[in-house]
Protein backbone atom coordinates (compact mmCIF):
# COMPACT_ATOMS: atom_id res chain seq x y z
CA UNK A 1 0.00 0.00 0.00
CA UNK A 2 2.16 3.08 -1.11
CA UNK A 3 0.71 6.65 -0.13
CA UNK A 4 1.61 9.52 -1.82
CA UNK A 5 2.42 12.90 -0.52
CA UNK A 6 -0.82 14.36 -0.18
CA UNK A 7 -1.76 10.82 1.04
CA UNK A 8 0.48 12.20 4.10
CA UNK A 9 0.27 15.19 4.04
CA UNK A 10 -0.55 16.25 7.37
CA UNK A 11 -1.49 14.83 10.84
CA UNK A 12 -5.21 14.46 9.84
CA UNK A 13 -4.08 12.54 6.59
CA UNK A 14 -1.96 10.09 8.10
CA UNK A 15 -5.15 9.40 10.09
CA UNK A 16 -6.64 8.08 7.32
CA UNK A 17 -3.86 6.17 6.43
CA UNK A 18 -3.93 4.25 9.60
CA UNK A 19 -7.96 3.86 9.17
CA UNK A 20 -7.70 2.70 5.57
CA UNK A 21 -4.85 0.16 6.23
CA UNK A 22 -5.98 -1.19 9.88
CA UNK A 23 -9.49 -1.93 8.01
CA UNK A 24 -7.63 -3.52 4.76
CA UNK A 25 -5.70 -5.65 6.81
CA UNK A 26 -8.76 -6.70 9.46
CA UNK A 27 -10.44 -7.34 5.98
CA UNK A 28 -8.32 -9.87 4.69
CA UNK A 29 -8.09 -11.39 7.51
CA UNK A 30 -5.34 -14.26 8.55
CA UNK A 31 -3.28 -12.85 5.70
CA UNK A 32 0.26 -11.28 5.55
CA UNK A 33 0.23 -7.88 6.94
CA UNK A 34 0.79 -5.46 4.26
CA UNK A 35 3.66 -3.60 3.84
CA UNK A 36 3.05 -0.15 3.39
CA UNK A 37 5.64 2.42 1.37
CA UNK A 38 5.28 6.70 1.61
CA UNK A 39 6.12 9.47 -0.02
CA UNK A 40 7.24 12.40 1.46
CA UNK A 41 5.09 14.83 3.20
CA UNK A 42 3.68 17.65 0.25
CA UNK A 43 6.01 19.89 -1.20
CA UNK A 44 8.92 18.24 1.47
CA UNK A 45 11.04 17.29 -2.16
CA UNK A 46 10.23 20.28 -3.48
CA UNK A 47 11.73 22.73 -0.43
CA UNK A 48 14.58 19.97 -0.14
CA UNK A 49 15.41 20.37 -4.04
CA UNK A 50 15.43 24.17 -2.91
CA UNK A 51 17.74 23.70 -0.47
CA UNK A 52 20.11 22.16 -2.70
CA UNK A 53 20.25 24.85 -5.20
CA UNK A 54 20.67 27.46 -2.76
CA UNK A 55 23.99 25.23 -1.24
CA UNK A 56 25.19 25.18 -4.36
CA UNK A 57 24.64 29.02 -4.73
CA UNK A 58 26.87 29.22 -1.33
CA UNK A 59 23.45 30.27 0.71
CA UNK A 60 24.25 28.20 3.09
CA UNK A 61 22.15 30.07 5.95
CA UNK A 62 19.14 30.19 4.10
CA UNK A 63 19.32 26.38 3.18
CA UNK A 64 19.75 25.91 6.55
CA UNK A 65 17.22 27.87 7.87
CA UNK A 66 14.38 25.84 5.09
CA UNK A 67 15.56 22.78 7.00
CA UNK A 68 14.70 24.18 10.21
CA UNK A 69 11.22 25.37 8.89
CA UNK A 70 10.57 21.13 7.61
CA UNK A 71 11.59 19.88 10.81
CA UNK A 72 9.60 22.17 12.43
CA UNK A 73 6.74 21.06 10.35
CA UNK A 74 7.43 17.35 11.17
CA UNK A 75 7.99 17.84 14.62
CA UNK A 76 4.52 19.70 14.56
CA UNK A 77 2.51 16.57 13.18
CA UNK A 78 4.49 13.79 15.02
CA UNK A 79 3.38 15.80 18.07
CA UNK A 80 -0.08 15.81 16.99
CA UNK A 81 -0.22 11.82 16.29
CA UNK A 82 2.31 10.22 19.17
CA UNK A 83 2.57 10.49 22.92
CA UNK A 84 5.00 10.25 25.42
CA UNK A 85 8.49 8.27 25.41
CA UNK A 86 7.72 6.92 21.49
CA UNK A 87 7.16 11.05 20.74
CA UNK A 88 10.64 11.94 23.05
CA UNK A 89 12.34 9.13 21.12
CA UNK A 90 11.00 10.34 17.59
CA UNK A 91 12.14 13.84 17.88
CA UNK A 92 14.85 13.41 19.04
CA UNK A 93 15.78 11.33 15.63
CA UNK A 94 14.50 14.03 13.62
CA UNK A 95 16.57 16.68 14.82
CA UNK A 96 19.03 14.58 14.76
CA UNK A 97 18.45 13.96 11.08
CA UNK A 98 17.95 17.51 10.00
CA UNK A 99 20.75 18.57 12.47
CA UNK A 100 23.20 16.33 10.65
CA UNK A 101 21.84 17.23 7.10
CA UNK A 102 22.38 20.93 8.35
CA UNK A 103 25.66 20.56 9.74
CA UNK A 104 26.30 18.98 6.07
CA UNK A 105 24.50 21.99 3.92
CA UNK A 106 26.33 24.73 5.78
CA UNK A 107 30.17 22.81 5.04
CA UNK A 108 28.62 22.20 1.09
CA UNK A 109 27.49 25.88 1.01
CA UNK A 110 31.37 26.64 1.85
CA UNK A 111 32.41 24.77 -0.63
CA UNK A 112 29.95 26.21 -3.14
CA UNK A 113 29.21 22.60 -4.94
CA UNK A 114 26.97 20.57 -4.14
CA UNK A 115 27.58 16.91 -5.45
CA UNK A 116 24.66 14.48 -6.52
CA UNK A 117 24.94 12.02 -3.82
CA UNK A 118 24.78 14.97 -1.40
CA UNK A 119 22.08 16.39 -3.56
CA UNK A 120 20.41 12.55 -2.57
CA UNK A 121 21.33 12.69 0.39
CA UNK A 122 19.47 15.85 1.15
CA UNK A 123 16.40 14.77 -1.12
CA UNK A 124 16.01 11.36 0.98
CA UNK A 125 15.70 13.63 4.37
CA UNK A 126 11.67 13.71 3.22
CA UNK A 127 10.88 10.09 2.76
CA UNK A 128 12.75 9.08 6.02
CA UNK A 129 11.43 11.69 8.38
CA UNK A 130 7.67 10.79 6.78
CA UNK A 131 8.15 7.25 7.16
CA UNK A 132 9.68 7.27 10.98
CA UNK A 133 6.57 9.13 11.66
CA UNK A 134 3.98 7.44 10.07
CA UNK A 135 5.31 4.11 11.76
CA UNK A 136 5.40 5.84 15.14
CA UNK A 137 1.72 6.78 14.65
CA UNK A 138 0.27 3.62 13.36
CA UNK A 139 1.99 1.91 17.04
CA UNK A 140 0.35 4.63 19.29
CA UNK A 141 -2.78 3.56 17.42
CA UNK A 142 -2.07 0.24 18.11
CA UNK A 143 -1.35 -1.09 14.99
CA UNK A 144 2.12 -3.13 15.06
CA UNK A 145 4.14 -1.18 12.79
CA UNK A 146 8.08 -1.62 12.27
CA UNK A 147 9.56 1.41 10.66
CA UNK A 148 12.00 -0.34 7.55
CA UNK A 149 15.26 1.89 6.60
CA UNK A 150 14.54 1.64 2.94
CA UNK A 151 18.37 1.90 1.99
CA UNK A 152 19.07 -1.20 3.46
CA UNK A 153 16.27 -2.83 1.47
CA UNK A 154 16.25 -1.31 -2.13
CA UNK A 155 19.92 -1.63 -3.28
CA UNK A 156 20.27 0.52 -7.02
CA UNK A 157 23.66 1.22 -8.94
CA UNK A 158 25.06 4.83 -8.54
CA UNK A 159 23.70 7.01 -10.77
CA UNK A 160 22.54 9.67 -8.10
CA UNK A 161 19.44 11.05 -8.29
CA UNK A 162 18.07 8.32 -10.87
CA UNK A 163 19.16 5.23 -9.72
CA UNK A 164 18.51 2.23 -11.41
CA UNK A 165 17.76 -0.77 -8.61
CA UNK A 166 19.40 -4.01 -8.69
CA UNK A 167 16.25 -6.71 -8.22
CA UNK A 168 18.10 -9.35 -7.34
CA UNK A 169 19.81 -7.75 -4.67
CA UNK A 170 16.61 -5.72 -3.73
CA UNK A 171 14.96 -9.36 -3.95
CA UNK A 172 17.40 -11.09 -1.52
CA UNK A 173 16.89 -7.94 1.02
CA UNK A 174 13.82 -7.60 1.34
CA UNK A 175 12.58 -10.99 1.50
CA UNK A 176 15.15 -11.27 4.59
CA UNK A 177 14.45 -7.46 6.29
CA UNK A 178 10.92 -6.95 5.24
CA UNK A 179 10.14 -10.90 5.35
CA UNK A 180 10.87 -10.81 9.17
CA UNK A 181 8.50 -7.69 10.13
CA UNK A 182 6.06 -10.06 7.92
CA UNK A 183 6.89 -12.84 10.06
CA UNK A 184 6.24 -11.39 13.18
CA UNK A 185 3.00 -10.31 12.34
CA UNK A 186 4.06 -6.50 12.04
CA UNK A 187 3.09 -3.83 9.45
CA UNK A 188 6.11 -2.47 7.62
CA UNK A 189 6.58 1.11 6.84
CA UNK A 190 8.88 2.25 4.47
CA UNK A 191 10.23 5.26 2.86
CA UNK A 192 9.92 5.28 -1.15
CA UNK A 193 11.81 6.95 -3.23
CA UNK A 194 15.14 6.06 -1.82
CA UNK A 195 17.36 3.64 -1.67
CA UNK A 196 21.14 3.25 -1.81
CA UNK A 197 23.97 1.36 -3.37
CA UNK A 198 25.52 -1.72 -2.25
CA UNK A 199 28.53 0.61 -0.37
CA UNK A 200 25.60 2.08 1.74
CA UNK A 201 25.34 5.25 0.00
CA UNK A 202 21.99 6.78 -0.41
CA UNK A 203 20.31 7.22 -3.99
CA UNK A 204 16.73 8.03 -5.17
CA UNK A 205 14.76 6.88 -8.00
CA UNK A 206 14.05 10.42 -9.37
CA UNK A 207 11.54 12.72 -8.23
CA UNK A 208 8.16 11.04 -8.37
CA UNK A 209 9.94 7.40 -7.55
CA UNK A 210 7.73 6.21 -4.78
CA UNK A 211 5.42 4.41 -7.05
CA UNK A 212 8.37 2.69 -8.64
CA UNK A 213 9.60 2.35 -4.99
CA UNK A 214 5.85 0.29 -4.20
CA UNK A 215 6.45 -1.59 -7.39
CA UNK A 216 10.02 -2.93 -6.85
CA UNK A 217 8.95 -3.98 -3.22
CA UNK A 218 5.75 -5.45 -4.13
CA UNK A 219 7.74 -7.13 -7.18
CA UNK A 220 10.56 -8.64 -4.60
CA UNK A 221 7.86 -9.89 -1.94
CA UNK A 222 5.62 -11.09 -4.24
CA UNK A 223 2.55 -9.56 -3.38
CA UNK A 224 -1.33 -10.18 -4.11
CA UNK A 225 -1.75 -6.73 -5.61
CA UNK A 226 0.04 -2.87 -5.43
CA UNK A 227 -2.18 -0.49 -4.08
CA UNK A 228 -1.48 3.53 -4.96
CA UNK A 229 -3.30 5.41 -2.72
CA UNK A 230 -2.91 9.15 -4.32
CA UNK A 231 -5.88 11.96 -3.97
CA UNK A 232 -8.36 11.80 -7.55
CA UNK A 233 -10.67 8.12 -7.58
CA UNK A 234 -8.20 6.73 -10.28
CA UNK A 235 -8.14 6.90 -14.20
CA UNK A 236 -10.85 8.82 -16.21
CA UNK A 237 -12.49 7.74 -19.38
CA UNK A 238 -11.64 11.49 -20.73
CA UNK A 239 -10.12 14.90 -19.11
CA UNK A 240 -12.64 16.44 -17.48
CA UNK A 241 -11.38 19.84 -18.55
CA UNK A 242 -12.66 18.90 -21.87
CA UNK A 243 -15.54 16.35 -21.45
CA UNK A 244 -18.13 17.64 -19.03
CA UNK A 245 -18.71 14.29 -17.39
CA UNK A 246 -16.00 11.56 -17.33
CA UNK A 247 -16.77 8.20 -15.19
CA UNK A 248 -14.16 5.99 -13.62
CA UNK A 249 -12.30 3.38 -15.26
CA UNK A 250 -12.41 0.39 -13.25
CA UNK A 251 -9.96 -1.60 -15.35
CA UNK A 252 -7.43 -0.75 -17.75
CA UNK A 253 -4.48 -2.60 -19.24
CA UNK A 254 -0.86 -2.00 -18.75
CA UNK A 255 -0.47 -0.98 -22.22
CA UNK A 256 -3.71 0.96 -22.72
CA UNK A 257 -2.59 2.89 -19.04
CA UNK A 258 0.45 3.65 -21.40
CA UNK A 259 -1.33 4.95 -24.17
CA UNK A 260 -2.99 7.24 -22.16
CA UNK A 261 -0.33 8.69 -20.09
CA UNK A 262 1.56 9.46 -22.78
CA UNK A 263 -1.41 11.91 -23.85
CA UNK A 264 -1.07 13.43 -20.76
CA UNK A 265 -3.22 11.24 -17.84
CA UNK A 266 -1.47 12.01 -14.91
CA UNK A 267 -2.59 9.82 -13.01
CA UNK A 268 0.49 7.14 -12.42
CA UNK A 269 3.67 6.74 -14.89
CA UNK A 270 3.33 3.41 -16.50
CA UNK A 271 6.74 2.67 -16.62
CA UNK A 272 6.96 2.93 -12.73
CA UNK A 273 5.13 -0.20 -12.05
CA UNK A 274 6.88 -2.33 -14.91
CA UNK A 275 7.67 -4.39 -12.03
CA UNK A 276 5.12 -4.98 -11.26
CA UNK A 277 3.31 -5.78 -14.69
CA UNK A 278 6.85 -8.10 -15.06
CA UNK A 279 5.58 -10.51 -12.24
CA UNK A 280 1.77 -10.23 -13.30
CA UNK A 281 0.69 -8.35 -10.25
CA UNK A 282 -2.25 -5.98 -10.37
CA UNK A 283 -1.94 -2.52 -9.62
CA UNK A 284 -5.14 -0.64 -7.90
CA UNK A 285 -5.36 3.44 -7.87
CA UNK A 286 -7.48 4.37 -5.03
CA UNK A 287 -8.04 7.77 -3.65
CA UNK A 288 -7.01 8.04 0.31
CA UNK A 289 -10.01 10.80 1.01
CA UNK A 290 -12.75 8.48 -0.34
CA UNK A 291 -11.46 4.97 0.60
CA UNK A 292 -14.98 3.38 -0.34
CA UNK A 293 -14.49 4.56 -4.15
CA UNK A 294 -13.62 1.11 -5.86
CA UNK A 295 -10.53 2.88 -7.83
CA UNK A 296 -8.83 1.51 -11.27
CA UNK A 297 -7.08 -1.66 -11.41
CA UNK A 298 -4.34 -1.66 -13.81
CA UNK A 299 -3.64 -5.52 -14.68
CA UNK A 300 -1.10 -7.17 -17.14
CA UNK A 301 -4.25 -8.45 -19.91
CA UNK A 302 -6.82 -5.33 -18.78
CA UNK A 303 -10.64 -6.34 -18.97
CA UNK A 304 -10.80 -7.42 -22.63
CA UNK A 305 -14.17 -8.92 -22.29
CA UNK A 306 -15.90 -7.63 -25.11
CA UNK A 307 -17.26 -4.36 -23.94
CA UNK A 308 -16.64 -0.71 -24.77
CA UNK A 309 -13.51 1.32 -25.16
CA UNK A 310 -11.55 1.87 -22.03
CA UNK A 311 -11.02 5.79 -22.44
CA UNK A 312 -10.52 8.47 -24.51
CA UNK A 313 -7.58 11.15 -24.53
CA UNK A 314 -6.14 14.28 -26.52
CA UNK A 315 -3.51 16.53 -27.05
CA UNK A 316 -4.24 19.97 -28.25
CA UNK A 317 -2.49 22.75 -30.05
CA UNK A 318 -0.27 20.13 -32.32
CA UNK A 319 0.89 21.19 -36.01
CA UNK A 320 0.53 19.39 -39.13
CA UNK A 321 3.41 18.93 -41.42
CA UNK A 322 2.17 17.65 -44.72
CA UNK A 323 5.36 16.46 -46.96
CA UNK A 324 4.64 15.74 -50.66
CA UNK A 325 7.40 14.28 -53.33
CA UNK A 326 7.03 12.35 -56.37
CA UNK A 327 10.67 11.09 -55.52
CA UNK A 328 8.92 9.27 -52.70
CA UNK A 329 7.22 6.91 -55.87
CA UNK A 330 9.08 3.62 -55.32
CA UNK A 331 11.41 5.28 -53.52
CA UNK A 332 13.61 3.63 -50.53
CA UNK A 333 15.83 5.69 -48.27
CA UNK A 334 12.85 8.88 -48.87
CA UNK A 335 11.31 8.19 -45.16
CA UNK A 336 14.55 8.00 -43.72
CA UNK A 337 15.94 11.50 -45.42
CA UNK A 338 12.96 12.73 -44.03
CA UNK A 339 12.70 11.85 -40.38
CA UNK A 340 16.46 12.65 -39.83
CA UNK A 341 15.50 16.11 -40.69
CA UNK A 342 13.39 16.01 -37.52
CA UNK A 343 16.00 14.10 -35.21
CA UNK A 344 18.59 16.74 -36.63
CA UNK A 345 16.14 19.47 -35.45
CA UNK A 346 14.95 17.40 -32.11
CA UNK A 347 11.24 16.95 -32.70
CA UNK A 348 9.69 13.92 -32.08
CA UNK A 349 6.55 13.39 -34.16
CA UNK A 350 3.46 11.49 -32.91
CA UNK A 351 0.85 10.68 -35.61
CA UNK A 352 2.21 9.44 -39.35
CA UNK A 353 0.24 8.29 -41.82
CA UNK A 354 1.54 8.09 -45.72
CA UNK A 355 0.25 7.79 -48.61
CA UNK A 356 1.91 6.68 -52.78
CA UNK A 357 3.37 10.45 -52.73
CA UNK A 358 2.98 12.37 -49.07
CA UNK A 359 3.50 11.56 -45.40
CA UNK A 360 2.11 13.96 -42.84
CA UNK A 361 3.19 13.89 -39.35
CA UNK A 362 2.19 15.99 -36.07
CA UNK A 363 4.70 17.72 -33.91
CA UNK A 364 4.00 19.43 -30.85
CA UNK A 365 6.85 21.30 -30.46
CA UNK A 366 7.25 23.83 -32.78
CA UNK A 367 10.46 25.46 -31.14
CA UNK A 368 12.12 24.52 -34.78
CA UNK A 369 9.52 24.07 -37.45
CA UNK A 370 11.07 26.77 -39.89
CA UNK A 371 14.75 24.80 -39.57
CA UNK A 372 12.58 21.96 -39.98
CA UNK A 373 10.43 22.93 -43.11
CA UNK A 374 13.39 24.95 -45.20
CA UNK A 375 15.29 21.49 -44.82
CA UNK A 376 12.15 19.65 -45.66
CA UNK A 377 11.90 21.94 -49.06
CA UNK A 378 15.47 20.69 -50.35
CA UNK A 379 13.66 17.50 -51.45
CA UNK A 380 9.98 17.58 -51.07
CA UNK A 381 7.09 20.62 -50.76
CA UNK A 382 5.98 21.20 -47.50
CA UNK A 383 3.14 22.50 -45.70
CA UNK A 384 1.80 23.13 -42.82
CA UNK A 385 -1.42 23.47 -40.17
CA UNK A 386 -0.66 25.09 -36.82
CA UNK A 387 -3.98 24.54 -34.64
CA UNK A 388 -4.77 21.10 -34.92
CA UNK A 389 -5.11 18.52 -32.10
CA UNK A 390 -5.18 14.12 -31.56
CA UNK A 391 -8.02 12.66 -30.77
CA UNK A 392 -7.59 8.96 -29.66
CA UNK A 393 -9.83 6.35 -28.80
CA UNK A 394 -8.18 3.79 -26.31
CA UNK A 395 -9.49 -0.10 -25.62
CA UNK A 396 -8.07 -3.59 -26.29
CA UNK A 397 -11.49 -4.12 -27.30
CA UNK A 398 -10.81 -2.41 -30.61
CA UNK A 399 -8.69 -5.68 -31.58
CA UNK A 400 -11.98 -7.46 -31.34
CA UNK A 401 -14.82 -5.79 -32.55
CA UNK A 402 -14.48 -3.78 -35.69
CA UNK A 403 -18.11 -2.06 -35.20
CA UNK A 404 -16.34 0.46 -32.17
CA UNK A 405 -14.33 1.87 -34.72
CA UNK A 406 -17.16 2.04 -37.36
CA UNK A 407 -19.32 3.97 -34.20
CA UNK A 408 -16.54 6.14 -33.35
CA UNK A 409 -16.28 7.61 -37.07
CA UNK A 410 -20.02 7.80 -37.14
CA UNK A 411 -19.70 9.85 -33.96
CA UNK A 412 -17.58 12.38 -35.59
CA UNK A 413 -19.93 12.46 -38.80
CA UNK A 414 -19.68 16.13 -38.36
CA UNK A 415 -16.83 17.25 -38.02
CA UNK A 416 -13.77 17.25 -40.61
CA UNK A 417 -11.34 14.59 -39.88
CA UNK A 418 -7.73 15.54 -41.47
CA UNK A 419 -5.92 12.64 -40.59
CA UNK A 420 -6.75 8.85 -39.33
CA UNK A 421 -4.44 5.99 -37.91
CA UNK A 422 -4.28 2.84 -37.07
CA UNK A 423 -1.47 1.51 -34.95
CA UNK A 424 -0.36 -2.34 -35.43
CA UNK A 425 -1.44 -2.76 -31.52
CA UNK A 426 -4.61 -1.91 -32.64
CA UNK A 427 -5.43 -1.26 -29.18
CA UNK A 428 -5.72 3.06 -30.34
CA UNK A 429 -6.91 4.56 -33.24
CA UNK A 430 -5.92 8.06 -33.92
CA UNK A 431 -7.74 10.98 -35.59
CA UNK A 432 -6.37 14.14 -36.29
CA UNK A 433 -8.53 17.37 -36.32
CA UNK A 434 -8.44 21.38 -36.07
CA UNK A 435 -8.36 21.98 -32.21
CA UNK A 436 -11.23 24.45 -32.15
CA UNK A 437 -13.26 20.83 -32.78
CA UNK A 438 -12.24 19.10 -30.20
CA UNK A 439 -14.31 19.59 -27.47
CA UNK A 440 -17.61 19.05 -29.52
CA UNK A 441 -15.52 15.58 -30.86
CA UNK A 442 -14.36 14.55 -27.52
CA UNK A 443 -17.55 14.80 -25.55
CA UNK A 444 -19.64 13.07 -29.32
CA UNK A 445 -17.54 10.55 -28.83
CA UNK A 446 -17.83 10.10 -24.87
CA UNK A 447 -21.48 10.06 -25.02
CA UNK A 448 -21.78 7.26 -27.94
CA UNK A 449 -19.41 4.71 -25.78
CA UNK A 450 -19.71 5.83 -22.29
CA UNK A 451 -23.04 7.60 -21.21
CA UNK A 452 -25.35 6.29 -24.38
CA UNK A 453 -26.62 2.81 -24.14
CA UNK A 454 -24.48 0.29 -25.16
CA UNK A 455 -26.34 -1.95 -27.35
N1 LIG B 1 8.94 12.61 -2.71
C1 LIG B 1 9.41 12.32 -4.04
C2 LIG B 1 9.00 13.43 -4.97
O1 LIG B 1 8.27 14.32 -4.60
C3 LIG B 1 8.97 10.98 -4.53
C4 LIG B 1 7.49 10.77 -4.65
O2 LIG B 1 6.71 11.48 -4.04
O3 LIG B 1 7.08 9.87 -5.38
O4 LIG B 1 9.43 13.43 -6.11
MG1 LIG C 1 4.28 11.82 -5.70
Amino acid sequence: MKFGGTSVADAEAMNRVIAIVRKQWAEDAGDRPPVVVVSAMSKVTDRLVETGRLTGERLGEQAAQILADLLERHIGVASTLVEGTALGDLNAQLTADFSALQADVRRWAEQGEITPAAADALQAMGELASSRIVAAAFRQQGVNAAWVDSRQVLVTDGEHLAAIPDMEATTERARAIVGAKLAAGQVPVMGGFIGATAHGVTTTLGRGGSDYSAAIFGACLGVDEIQIWTDVDGMLTADPRVVSSPVLVPELSFNEASELAYFGAKVLHPSTILPAVANNIPVRILNSRRPEVKGTMITAEGRGDGGTLTALACKRGVTVVDITSSRMLMAFGFLRRLFEVFERFRTPVDVVTTSEVSVSVTVDNTRRIDDIVSNLRNFAEVSTEPDMAIVCIVGENLRSDPTLFCRAVNALETIPLRLVSQAGSRRNITFVMRDSDVVSAMNLLHDQFFTAKVS
